[in-house]
């Protein structure tokens, strides 16, 4: 039972390249399909969150970052009657696009890519999804449906907007995405909120007894004391998380309910046009997940620790980039092709392009062998 301003496949705007209807699937259903055998989804075991991947077997990569936002904006697609196939889908896809590396990554390839128009992982993801798998025999991409595309592109710059379409068009006319695509936005930050307190638990970056300074972790963890006195270590921190993401989830149902029934919203398109967000939090729950962010940005993600880390794949992908643009026999023959391709269609920012690609599809270790190869001469 899905409600009324829910997505629903049978009135979806489609696919780029018409294709016909699955037979025992809905058309978001084959699109999550199409995400999970596409080679990029199997790059994420291999990509970093936030701790680089070969730092340790139990920190989270871009794969079960990714699953554990499916598994909350499912979660709550199932609460309030949203389509679940397509949050799935969107969660699944949301990160494609990432460098190795992670923001320490998509922050150096921007640099490197100034004068060629930037990158941004959103719409890397996109062109992923559009362009850059090329398993199918009648199309590039793997020709998503427009609202998984939508979901995909969570922000996106007007001038980057004005060349994208059908995505592109709602950042120019400020409509709204459908309530899926706000809901896995939201899950998104749901998940790394609470694993990377996790994950930076475990590396000893962070200590509890910073983190209960926090006014919405000291009150959780007061609730967990109040109930296991004795308790401590990892069962102690995970009652704690569990119930850090349970009051998110459950104050984001709660708020958006109330928000969609006070908005009138009947329909999709009714969600489309109203002025706002419809998937929020109280304002509350947004102050104090806002502490929290805070308190990651300054402690955790900026650790000396990490930042060394952060300075080390700089330095790779500046490296990588600056080779293959000096000379891009350096490249693969299959990239080659595709960047003198680009080069020929675009100019240098075309060949530019095609060498973000290149480095954003690749793996942490992946990049590693290639400065090892290109740079290494012990
Ligand atoms: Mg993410």
């Amino acid at each position: 039972m899905s409600a009324s301003y829910a997505a629903d496949p049978v009135t979806s705007q489609g696919r780029r390249f018409v294709e016909p209807d699955p037979k025992y699937r809905t058309a978001f259903q084959r699109d999550r399909d199409r995400i999970i055998h596409s080679r990029a989804f199997r790059r994420l075991e291999y990509k970093t969150q936030v701790f680089v991947n070969h730092e340790g077997d139990l920190y989270r990569t871009r794969l079960t970052h990714s699953l554990e936002v499916a598994q909350i904006a499912r979660s709550v697609a199932r609460n309030m009657q949203l389509n679940e196939d397509l949050v799935e889908a969107i969660a699944l896809a949301h990160d494609l696009g990432h460098t190795p590396f992670g923001h320490a990554g998509q922050d150096a390839l921007n640099k490197c890519m100034a004068e060629y128009g930037g990158f941004e992982h959103n719409l890397q993801s996109l062109r992923v999804v559009d362009q850059l798998e090329d398993v199918y025999a009648q199309f590039s991409g793997l020709n998503l449906c427009f609202e998984t595309r939508e979901g995909i592109l969570k922000h996106c710059a007007v001038k980057h907007a004005k060349k994208l379409g059908d995505v592109g068009e709602r950042f120019l006319n400020k409509t709204q995405a459908s309530l899926e695509a706000q809901l896995t936005n939201i899950a998104d930050e749901i998940a790394y909120n609470n694993h990377d307190i996790d994950d930076g638990l475990r590396s000893g970056l962070i200590q509890l007894e910073q983190l209960i300074e926090v006014p919405v972790f000291r009150e959780v963890w007061l609730e967990v004391q109040g109930l296991y006195p004795d308790l401590s270590g990892r069962r102690q921190v995970n009652e704690i998380l569990r119930r850090l993401i349970g009051r998110m989830v459950i104050d984001l149902t709660e708020t958006s309910f109330a928000a969609i029934k006070a908005s009138g919203v009947q329909s999709l398109a009714d969600v489309r046009q109203h002025d706002a967000s419809l998937m929020q939090y109280s304002a509350l729950m947004r102050q104090q997940k806002n502490e929290l962010k805070h308190f990651l940005r300054e402690n955790l993600y900026f650790h000396p620790t990490v930042y060394r880390s952060t300075w080390r794949a700089q330095q790779i992908i500046e490296a990588l980039f600056g080779a293959f643009m000096h000379d891009v026999r350096l490249l693969p023959a299959k990239h080659q092709q595709f960047a003198r391709e680009l080069k020929q269609e675009q100019g240098d920012a075309g060949q530019a392009r095609a060498i973000a690609d290149y480095i954003a599809g690749m793996t942490d270790r992946y990049a590693i062998s290639q400065y090892g190869e290109l740079f290494d001469f012990t």
